[in-house]
């Protein structure tokens, strides 16, 4: 039998009852769940301390040195033991409240240990309650770093704290003598310089050195991305042969006189090379799922427009849902005015459709009359039926799920292509591992003549300085908006300070001089829209709002975007909405104002949105500081179970991985070669239990 699937209650130290605990606690079964169990970082035992500078280290430490005098005090429950320990520079006591008359039978006079532990300040002098002591061994000073390993309080009273299961990881190193079987091949370890896996396996556990332990996690997370590279990439190969698309062959009428006549503007690089990429997407003979990423304002929205219109073209009708009726709005009026000369019928379907409008657009859907249909999630309703749908867009990705994009297949046959556009920007370690289905498409440039837009930070004493400013800007004739946070756990609370805020700029900026909307998530749907229009009009100056203005409105005359107690913003929600201001010709400003008092990672997020207005960089620190999970809401489904790489921190090692997978499949796409009857097997394994493994075993 393999000795790696040994129940881990043979392992000497391992009882009934411990096994069941780190069988419920850790999900170890086996010899082999446990050696899986890496340590989640090390101790440098290399280093020793002297006596008399523990008062001056706030962290665990190292002494090697003789107990000179050991001693009981107290009585009963408040007995402690008390040791007197010395090195050449002086003298601590170490102290155990707990234990205390077994330890006191292990300790001897004048031998030499080394004790770990911290040192903490006791009236006027500094003692190390509870350290680890052990004598000192010549020998084992060489293995320096210590491993530490999650555990749980229960474990903990068992005595399976780290220092057991490091324990137990020794037992079991020192009785396995076989080597486990090796899931990379070897000119992969070889061309990636990658360690084998048993060394890889018992470096991560007990490394020589730092060295070492970082070529052996190197190892595990190239293994690990590299064979979740490999299934993403080998479902799209597989999904790609099964499903059938539209052919859009022609471009025609429509796109060409609007691409020579219409267009108010040359398309930029970035808009080009994304349209090339969507064409041969219909000319594939596939259906399209392609996301469309770009910073807020890069033009997404044209993009979209040139895809229909090869899709009407070719005889097709197109569809584009926004997030909000607002938006949707918005993008049919900005569509109507493009398309208007050239003759398409474009109809807007929302929540707020009449029944009598639904009928109409209804029987142009069914009879082909309709071209575009612009609108909201109702167009996701069974009730909302195409004669012909060839291709649908999807605005702003993350308020849809994949349910709503299944939704929306249904509604052709073949599938209609699909375009998801967002304009949160996706750091590129995520979009690759998130969106294995869909290819990926970036315009990571602005169109020409955007002035960049500045970004300030200001702490709450400034307002007033703020309020003269806006002033200035309003009698040039700028709009600005004011953004106020709202509070998950009290919506009272959050409606309260905004209508503070609301009140007292209503006095800082009186009428008639000034004119200030208001819009939140407690008015009616007609009230908000009819606030929202005011303002886009330009009726009004100043715009008080919560955050329900994230989504893509667009007011090129507004300049100036401030935002209430910033701090409370992620960086994500920050930068988009900085992205509402900087849409027209004149110099734009981000205003963040925030408390005096802020948490390290509150600085950290206001001095990137100061540095930088590139949406991918500021992904990428938003990334680092919230972890992957977080950031893509994945964090509680699991999703994605990595055991031992980091999406945030390991975009290199992914990059390799990825490559090398896609290396692999480009000469054997579905592994079928006998060279990669490795990788097969592996992939067999791994697909097992989940869907469309059938074609590939
Ligand atoms: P987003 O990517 O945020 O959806 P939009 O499509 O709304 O951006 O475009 C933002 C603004 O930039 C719009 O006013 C649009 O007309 C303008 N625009 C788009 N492409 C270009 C271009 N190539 N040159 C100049 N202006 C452009
Ligand atoms: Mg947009």
């Amino acid at each position: 039998m393999d000795f790696l699937k040994t129940p881990i209650s043979y392992l000497k130290g391992v009882g009934p009852q411990r096994a069941s605990l780190l069988n419920k606690e850790l999900g170890i079964i086996t010899f082999n769940d446990l050696l899986f169990h890496f340590p989640f970082r090390y101790i440098d035992r290399s280093n020793y301390h002297l006596i008399k500078n523990v008062r001056t280290i706030d962290e665990p430490l190292q002494l090697k040195g003789k107990i000179v005098h050991i001693k009981e005090v107290g009585a009963r429950r408040q007995k402690r033991l008390i040791a007197l320990f010395e090195d050449e520079s002086g003298q601590i006591e170490l102290q155990w409240f707990r234990g205390v008359s077994w330890i006191k039978s292990s300790l001897k006079i004048n031998t030499t240990y080394q004790v770990y532990g911290k040192g903490k300040l006791y009236g006027k002098s500094w003692n190390i309650p509870h350290p680890e002591i052990s004598e000192w061994d010549e020998a084992k000073k060489q293995n320096n770093l210590q491993p530490v390993y999650s555990t749980t309080e229960k474990l903990n009273n068992s005595g399976l704290h780290s220092k057991g299961i490091e324990k137990l990881m020794s037992q079991f190193f020192s009785q396995w003598n076989d080597n486990p079987k090796e899931n990379l091949p070897l000119n992969l370890l070889n061309e990636n310089n990658l360690v084998g896996i048993k060394k890889a396996l018992t470096d991560i556990h007990f490394p020589k050195n730092k060295s070492d332990s970082i070529k052996a996690r190197v190892r595990l997370k190239f293994e690990e991305l590299f064979f979740l590279q490999l299934e993403l990439l080998l479902r799209k190969e597989i999904g790609k042969k099964k499903s059938k698309g539209l052919v859009f062959s022609h471009i025609g009428d429509y796109f060409n006189s609007f691409y020579s006549n219409h267009i108010p503007f040359e398309l930029t690089g970035a808009q080009k090379k994304v349209v090339k990429e969507i064409r041969k997407d219909f000319l594939s003979g596939q259906q399209m799922n392609r996301l469309l990423q770009g910073d807020v304002g890069s033009g997404k929205t044209l993009v979209a427009i040139l895809s229909m219109l090869i899709c009407i073209d070719n005889g097709y009708q197109a569809t584009l849902i926004a997030p909000t009726e607002i938006l949707a709005n918005q993008h049919f009026e900005t569509i109507n005015a493009l398309l208007g000369k050239i003759n398409l019928s474009v109809f807007l379907l929302t929540g707020s459709s009449k029944k009598s409008e639904r009928k109409v657009i209804s029987e142009n859907l069914l009879n082909g009359g309709a071209n575009i249909l612009i609108g909201t999630h109702a167009i996701l309703e069974d009730s909302v039926v195409f004669k012909k749908l060839g291709l649908v867009v999807i605005d702003e990705q993350h308020r849809f799920g994949v349910a709503q994009r299944a939704k929306m297949w249904a509604k052709g046959n073949p599938s209609p292509h699909i375009l998801v556009m967002t304009a949160t920007p996706i750091p590129r370690t995520l979009a690759m591992t998130f969106y294995g289905d869909l290819d990926v498409s970036v315009i990571d440039e602005l169109p020409p003549g955007r002035k960049p837009i500045s970004t300030i930070h200001r702490f709450d004493s400034h307002r007033l300085k703020l309020f003269s400013f806006i002033k200035e800007e309003v009698k040039r004739g700028r709009q600005v908006y004011i953004v106020y946070p709202l509070i998950q756990e009290s919506e009272k609370l959050d409606f309260n300070n905004l209508m503070d805020g609301y009140e007292s700029i209503s006095r800082a900026f009186p009428l008639p001089e000034f004119k200030v909307s208001i819009v939140h998530g407690q008015m009616k749907a007609d009230d908000k829209q009819m606030e929202m229009n005011r303002f886009v009009k330009g009726e009004t100056n100043i715009m008080v709002a919560t955050t329900v203005i994230e989504v893509g409105v667009n007011v090129p005359n507004a300049s100036i975007m401030v935002i209430e107690s910033a701090e409370r913003f992620g960086l994500s929600q920050l930068h988009q909405l900085r992205g509402r201001v900087g849409r027209g010709s004149d110099k734009s400003y981000c205003i963040l104002m925030t408390g005096n008092k802020l948490t390290k990672d509150a600085k950290l997020r206001m001095e990137t949105m100061t540095n930088t207005n590139d949406g991918f960089e500021v992904a990428e620190v938003d990334l680092k500081l919230r972890g992957a999970g977080d950031l893509m809401g994945t964090k509680q489904s699991g999703l994605l179970d990595l055991k031992i790489a980091d999406l945030s921190k390991d975009g290199q090692i992914l990059m390799l991985a990825r490559k090398s997978a896609i290396e692999i499949l480009s000469s054997d796409p579905l592994l079928e070669e006998n060279k990669n009857l490795l990788l097969r097997n592996k992939m067999i394994e791994i697909l097992k239990n989940k869907p469309n493994w059938g074609k590939i075993s």
